[in-house]
Formats: structure tokens, sequence, C-alpha cells
């Protein structure tokens, strides 16, 4: 059972003070008690020797009943019970009854000690009167050793004491509720202070426990409220470095590139990045989700539940097929930590895995391309050994071919060369301002005869003079061309439409043709080098020409795309940056 303070302190005070006043109390009374009896005694033995002396008074053995008349009168003048007994025990006279009828009282312990010392004296219920009585006898030599007996009930004596009895039980009653009282008072002087230092700790400690306690409080309390104090300052220093602790954890986690999660005994989300969030495709807040039932892929599954059944360390590489990506999982059991649950880092393999198809395809690509002209440069020379060497206007033709595929091949490398340059960085671009109209029209004019050649009709969009864009006109020529040659090459029939003009802060230059276009496969990858869309009707072409382009491009801050139908077209465009102030005007020039 819990008691509140104060009774916890008034209550054994009550206990102990009841337990002493009736302890005292009791000792009081018997000590009363035996005073009066000793005082009664001594009175019944006087007045029984004072009877002695009347009754011998008479000399000789007086009359029976001149005896019982006086013991009758004696007896009421003492207002006791007198009794006059012989030696034998015979009752003489008796001022209460009739001797007659009584028994013999030899056997009396008061009667004995009386015939035996000269006095007794003896506290006993009456037969005769069915009362506690004191009898004081002595042997009365005047009687001739009767024994004269004065007996006295003792219920004056005990009403009495009864009532000093019931002064001591109200009075101790009294003073145990005085003692509960004012222990209850003391108690709650000081649970007071308590209960407000309670509340005050209850309700979000502002301002001090000290000060925030009345004047008069114990010291004590005032120690317990100081301590209180210091510990709640410690508190608040401790949670705020914790909660520092906390946001630099967060900020470290939301900066990695890498996916961080980790996971409690039950295997729960307990904490998580949102990286994480994103690469494992979870919902926006986690927090407590089962990691199993989160996932959906049974690899990914799989491997932290080896880790969260084993312990140790465990690694996955996994594609998720919804959207691709390569993802690797490292689950480590935090158990060597001292800590229940798991850590599981996410890196995306995705970009990784796409570079590398990228270099593959790059050597499996250059590989291609060297071995036709060198297949062929090998199949003239063989020719040319075998005898045609012999034959003068052949070998002049042989040697021509050869010419035309080490030209091919010197064109390729140059490409590579200049290709591998521009993504080093090693050309610097010698950025001038230079008017965009002047800078698409050269290089188209270039192409025009080739255009006319192939019996396809030219359009120019250009704008005024006063559009300027920000370029090294050398390297923009070159984008151009790169693209105009890819349009002629393949429009068989149609036209090409080379357009350019102002867009915001920006130049867009775009070249449409109605050729064979590019499959939406394709599209994506025209850019990458070597690439080629269509290889088995691929002309000639290196498949440099659209990456060198998309180099420069970026080089200069824009940016080139293609879109494209199969079977109707293609629409290659690009952006620069412009020189000076918005764009104005657009004059239409047709070839
Ligand atoms: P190539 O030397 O083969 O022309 P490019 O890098 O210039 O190399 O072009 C890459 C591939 O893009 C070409 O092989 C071709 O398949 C496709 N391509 C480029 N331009 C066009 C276009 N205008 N129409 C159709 N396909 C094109």
């Amino acid at each position: 059972m819990r008691l509140a303070m104060r009774w916890r302190l008034a209550l054994p005070q009550a206990l102990a003070v009841t337990l002493a006043l009736a302890i005292f109390g009791r000792f009081t009374i018997m000590q009363a008690e035996r005073a009066q009896l000793a005082a009664y005694r001594e009175r019944l033995l006087a007045e029984a020797a004072l009877a002695c002396s009347v009754l011998g008074e008479r000399g000789g053995e007086p009359q029976q009943q001149a005896l019982q008349a006086l013991a009758i009168a004696h007896g009421q003048a003492l207002q006791a019970r007198l009794t006059v007994i012989a030696p034998d025990g015979r009752v003489l006279a008796d001022s209460a009854a009739d001797p007659a009828t009584m028994e013999n009282h030899a056997g009396r312990e008061e009667v004995q000690l009386a015939q035996r010392l000269g006095q007794g004296v003896a506290v006993r219920l009456s037969a005769t009167l069915g009362q506690r009585m004191l009898y004081a006898a002595i042997r009365c030599d005047a009687l001739g050793g009767s024994t004269v007996r004065v007996a006295q009930p003792l219920t004056a004596m005990q009403q009495a004491l009864g009532q000093l009895e019931r002064a001591v039980v109200v009075g101790a009653l009294g003073a145990t509720v005085l003692v509960v009282l004012a222990s209850f008072l003391a108690a709650a002087r000081i649970s007071q202070p308590l209960q407000r230092l309670a509340t005050w700790v209850r309700t979000g400690q502002q301002g001090s426990a000290a000060t925030s306690l009345p004047a008069g409080t114990y010291e004590e309390v005032r120690t317990l409220a100081r301590a209180l104090d210091s510990m709640a300052a410690e508190l608040n220093s401790r949670v705020r470095s914790l909660a520092e602790e906390q946001n630099r954890l967060q900020a470290v986690l939301a900066h990695l590139s890498d996916g961080v999660l980790i996971t409690d005994a039950q295997g729960r989300i307990v904490l998580y990045n949102p990286v994480a969030i994103r690469l494992l495709g979870l919902p926006p807040a986690p927090d407590g989700l089962s990691l199993p039932e989160a996932l959906a892929h049974p690899e990914l599954i799989g491997t932290w539940e080896r880790v969260h059944r084993d312990g140790g360390e465990q690694e996955a590489i996994v594609e998720l097929p919804s959207r691709p990506a390569f993802l690797r999982l490292i689950v480590t059991s935090l158990g060597s930590a001292g800590l229940p649950g798991e850590l599981v880092v996410i890196q995306d393999l995705t970009q990784i895995r796409r570079l590398e198809t990228v270099r593959r395809d790059f050597i499996s690509n250059i590989s291609h391309e060297l071995r036709t002209p060198l297949a062929s440069l090998k199949a003239l020379v063989e020719t040319l050994q075998d005898g045609a060497l012999d034959d003068p206007p052949a070998a002049q033709g042989f040697l021509q071919r050869m010419a035309i595929e080490v030209d091919a091949l010197t064109q390729m490398v140059q490409e590579l060369l200049e290709l591998s340059r521009i993504e080093s960085g090693q050309v610097p671009l010698r950025l001038e301002s230079v008017p965009l109209a002047e800078l698409v029209r050269e290089p188209v004019e270039r192409l025009l005869p080739q255009v006319q050649r192939a019996g396809l009709s030219l359009s120019l969009h250009l704008p005024g003079s006063d559009v300027r864009v920000l370029a090294d006109p050398e390297r923009v020529r070159q984008v151009l061309i790169n693209i105009l040659h890819n349009a002629i090459k393949f429009t068989p029939a149609g036209s090409i439409t080379v357009s350019a003009e102002a867009q915001g802060d920006e130049a867009i230059i775009t070249v449409a043709d109605t050729g064979i276009g590019i499959p939406a496969a394709d599209l994506p990858r025209i850019f990458e080098r070597f690439y080629k869309a269509d290889r088995s009707r691929a002309s000639g072409g290196t498949g440099l020409g659209l990456a060198i382009a998309k180099h420069i491009v970026q080089a200069h801050g824009g940016r080139i795309w293609a879109e494209s139908q199969e079977g109707s077209g293609s629409k290659f465009s690009f952006t620069l940056p412009l020189a000076v102030g918005p764009a104005t005007g657009q004059a239409d020039t047709a070839a």
C-alpha cells in the first residue's frame, strides 16, 4: 500500500504516543490502587483494634446475643461489617448476617493469619455478601483470643480507580489526537515544497526549482531543489549536445552519395537518408516500417535476412527491373559495435555500368572500324605482290584505292585525336562575339555543291545581323558541317532545312531533313563515339561526327539533341549562348 508522506510521518508518532500513554496510565492506576489498598488496610486494622478494645471492655466472654447487638451497633458506626470469630472458628457475632447460619471461619486466610501472627489482611469475594471485600482481622486477647474482623467492600475504591482510569484514557486519546495533528501539520510543511518541486519537474522546468520554493522551506528541501536545478541544467546541455550530434548526423546522411539505412533488432527502419529512399523505392517517410516488407526485391530481402540471422556482412549486386538500375547492397550487422540491428549501404552502380558498356562498345567499335580498311589494304597489297605490279595500269588503280583507304584511316585517327583533345579540354575555345547568321551561312554555302549533287533542296532561315553569339567560329562551323554531312548522307531524296534564331538568352540552330530517320532505340545513343544507328547501311562514316559535335557544343555551354521519326526524317538542334541582348527580327534566305 502506498501512503502519502504525511500519513507515514503521523502514524508512527501517533502509535508511539498512544503506546507510551497506555503504559504510563496502566502504571499510574496500578500505583494508585496499591496506595489506596495500603491505606484501607491500615484503617480497617485500626478499626478492628478499636472494636476489640470496645467489645473487650465488657470483660470476660459476653453473651452471644449481647455481642451480636454490639457488633451490629459498631458495624453501623464504622460503616463496615464487623465479625467476631471464636478461636475454634465459630462465628460469634456478625453485623451483616446471622452467625447461626454462617459456616465455620477457621479456614479464612485473614483469620488464620490473625490467630498465628496477631493480625491478618485478605481481599476476597465474600461468600456471604457476594462482593469483593477487604478483610482485616486481629486476635483480640480482651475477647478471650477471639478474632475481630472488620470488612468493607472495595466498590468505592474501585469506582474511584475507574474514574481515574477513564480520565487517563480520555487524556491519552486527546494527546494522541494532538500529536497526530501536529505531525500532520509538520508533514504538510515538508511535503508541500516537495510537491511544488514535483510540479516544477512535471511542467517542463522553467526558471529555477530553488527560487520557486516559498520562503521558510526547510534547508534540506532547498538543497534538494538546488541539486535538481543543477541536474536540469546538466540534462539540458546534454539534450542540446545530443540534438546537435543528431543534426550533424542528419546533415552527413543527407549529403552522402550512397544510400544509408539502419534497421533495429526487429528489422524496422530507424534511420535512413533520401538517397536510400530513392534507390530502394521506399515510401517517403519509412520510419518504423519493417524492411523486409517495404522491399519488393527478393534478393535484397534475402541478403538482409542472412545478416539479420547470422550476423557478419553480406553484399549483393542486383538489377531492379522496375526502373533500370543496378544497385550494390552492403548489409553489415551492427553487433560488433554492440548495437542491435543492421547497417545497409546502397550504392548506385547504374552510371558505372553504363560507362562500362560505353567503353566496351567503344573498343569493339574501334576494332571494327580499323578492321575494314586494314583488311582491304591487306587484300590490295597481296594482289600487288601476287603479280599485279607487273600490270602498271592495274597497279596504279590498286595504289589509288590504297591511298583512299589510308586517307580514311588517317581521317579516323585525326578525328579520334581531335575528340580526345576536346574531351580532355586541351583545345581552348577562342570565344568571340559573332553574328549568328554569318556563322551558320558559311558552312551551309560550303556544302551547297554536295547538296545539289545529291539532288536535294535546301532552305535557310537566318536572323538579322544584330543577333550575335559567343562562340569559337571555327569549332561551331565543324559542328554544323558534321550535322549537315549526315543530313545529306542519310537523305536519299527530299529537302534539308537549316534555321537559326534567338530564343530567350540563347541561340538555337536546327538542321532538319526528310531522310531515313533514326530508330527510336538508337536515338539516345547516336552521340556516343563510333555509334552508328544501322550498321548494315552504315555509309562510310566513322561514327565520330556527332560525338565531336556534342563535345564542342557542351564546351560552349550549350545543349545538343536529336528528334527523329524513322522513315520520315530527323531534326538536329543545338544551342549557343547569345553575346549581347535579346534577339530581334529574322531574315529569310532561300538557296
Ligand atoms: P557517322 O560518321 O556514321 O555519320 P555520326 O556520329 O555523325 O557518325 O552519326 C552517328 C549515326 O547517327 C549515324 O551512323 C547514323 O546512323 C545516325 N544519323 C546521324 N545523322 C542522321 C540523319 N540526319 N538521319 C539519319 N540518321 C542519322
